[in-house]
């Protein structure tokens, strides 16, 4: 991530026509901060971790070629995702598949492709395990289990909560005999998958995880009496710092905790998967609006911009679990300074609730400027929201060079009407 990645970006968006009076909403991803951060990935764990993108953090088709060109696998949770990871470039061998309410033609699809399959519950074991007897497959196998560790900051994005509807629950009753004897009479079950929460979840919580998840290949191979369980697959859910441009926690962070808490994954004996998403991806972008209007009600300066619940649903819907640095730019793009008043920003939708900013102190907003919505690379592209019946904004690919020089190229156009009304139906 370049620091003033958007200081570059927005003047040079502004200057090309790309944001402007009738283009007033933009997207925009720092294609080199990405390919850094990959870098940091890579650097952080031993070569024999394959690290999956999660795509659902970011969708777009430019957005999963960048992290295959980068060395990323891909993870894919519906058929609709599947479609593009494959229509992106990705080998299958090289996609993960996890989507909870898998279909038999899914399934089959699945099984037929070599990608990997993590399935959800025994009912789901009985649909793969008849088509497992009737076809061959390359696709590496196993359960998805939820280790039952807690819940994180942000319950709705805490998976391995005891009662989570995701993966199989260990701790209950039965579970981990039937798990074991599952594996121990199906040899084609070779991996095991966990995924303990996104966002909000600290790094001992989801080391906790991975570690019960671990402990149960050891207690599967020990009962098979051999290697079976080759493959564990960790997830991914490495918190953004949301509060300034510092990453933290880091993959380094990450990395040295397991290596203290599962040293297993660490000794090659296990093939090891990662699924990040966010934390590839949110801290490389950002969404950019121009200003339309400024008022004072009730005393309260009240800037009317043109993102909100449409590009930014999440944030407006729980305002506490996702707020978003927010920061001031003049016509022209410059970052403004000094004038400090406290504001609200606020969408353009017809519901009183759809502010993207509280009670910030910023400097004082006039129309025509620019606010923009930072760490926004990793699921606001990929979360829109038809109400209003407003267009998806264009996205673009920034390359920033040494020179300070931005290249845009675009990933996504502005939706046009006829699209946008096609998708409402
Ligand atoms: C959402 C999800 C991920 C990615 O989570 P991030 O917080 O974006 O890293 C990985 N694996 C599974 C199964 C998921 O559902």
């Amino acid at each position: 991530m370049v620091a003033d990645f958007h200081e570059i970006t927005l003047p040079a968006a502004i200057k090309n026509g790309l944001i402007g009076p009738e283009i007033p909403l933009a997207g925009f991803i720092d294609t080199r901060g990405v390919a850094a951060t990959i870098g940091d990935l890579h650097a952080a764990f031993p070569p024999h971790f394959e690290h999956m993108f999660a795509a659902k953090a970011n969708t777009m088709k430019n957005a999963l070629e960048l992290v295959r060109e980068c060395g990323m696998g891909c993870e894919v949770a519906s058929p609709g995702e599947l479609e593009q990871a494959l229509r992106a470039g990705f080998e299958p061998s090289r996609v993960v598949f996890d989507e909870p309410a898998k279909t038999p033609a899914v399934l089959r699809k699945v099984l037929q492709l070599g990608a990997a399959l993590n399935i959800d519950n025994f009912q789901e074991f009985d649909r793969v395990a008849g088509l497992v007897s009737e076809m061959q497959s390359a696709s590496d196998i196993g359960f998805r289990i939820n280790p039952q560790v807690g819940t994180g900051r942000i319950g709705a994005m805490s998976t391995a909560t005891l009662s989570s509807k995701f993966g199989v629950a260990l701790d209950d009753d039965g579970n981990r005999e039937q798990i074991v004897e599952c594996y121990v009479r199906n040899p084609w079950l070779t991996t095991l998958h966990t995924h303990v929460g996104s966002q909000g979840c600290s790094l001992e919580l989801m080391a906790t995880g991975v570690r019960k998840v671990t402990d149960l290949a050891l207690q599967i191979n020990a009962e098979a009496g051999n290697r079976q369980v080759r493959v564990i697959d960790i997830g991914g859910g490495l918190a953004v710092n949301f509060d300034s441009a510092e990453v933290k926690p880091t993959f380094a962070d990450y990395a040295r905790i397991l290596r203290d808490e599962v040293p297993e994954l660490f000794t090659g004996d296990f093939r090891v998967k990662t699924e990040f998403g966010r934390s590839v991806i949110a801290k490389n972008g950002f969404i950019a609006s121009r200003v339309e209007y400024t008022k004072v009600s009730g005393g309260r300066h009240i800037a009317i911009t043109h993102a909100g619940a449409q590009v930014a649903t999440r944030t407006v819907f729980m305002p506490d679990a996702w707020k978003l640095r927010v920061s001031v730019h003049n016509p022209s793009g410059q970052a403004r300074q000094g004038n400090m008043v406290v504001q609200d920003i606020a969408g353009p939708l017809c519901f009183a609730g759809d502010m993207v900013a509280k009670a910030r102190e910023l400097p004082l907003i006039e129309p025509g400027d620019h606010v923009v919505l930072h760490d926004t690379g990793g699921y606001y592209f990929s979360n829109p929201f038809l109400y209003n019946a407003l267009p998806a904004p264009a996205v673009y690919g920034v390359d920033v060079a040494e020179d300070g020089n931005a290249r845009f190229s675009q990933w996504r156009q502005v939706q046009s009407m006829d699209d946008m009304l096609a998708a409402i139906g």
